[in-house]
């Protein structure tokens, strides 16, 4: 579930919320009941396929390094 930043503009404190994103715009209340506050803009933490990708295979394969023979 998507985490989401919020500020509390009446105290300013900064509190984190994780909900629907579908719920991504409804007001948050602050931790300390204040109904003031403003969504931040941060980095949505969501972990996808997207972030394993393969390494190109290296060309060659004779294996000269790492035996010494070329260093
Ligand atoms: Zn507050």
């Amino acid at each position: 579930m998507p985490r989401y930043d919020f500020r509390c503009r009446s105290c300013g404190a900064t509190f984190e919320l994780r909900r629907p994103m579908a719920q991504a715009n409804d007001p948050a209340v602050c931790p300390q009941g204040h109904e003031d506050t403003v969504k931040l803009l941060s980095t949505v933490a969501v972990t996808g396929a997207a972030a394993a990708q393969q390494a190109p295979a290296a060309g060659g394969g004779s294996g000269c390094c790492g035996g010494g023979c070329c260093g």
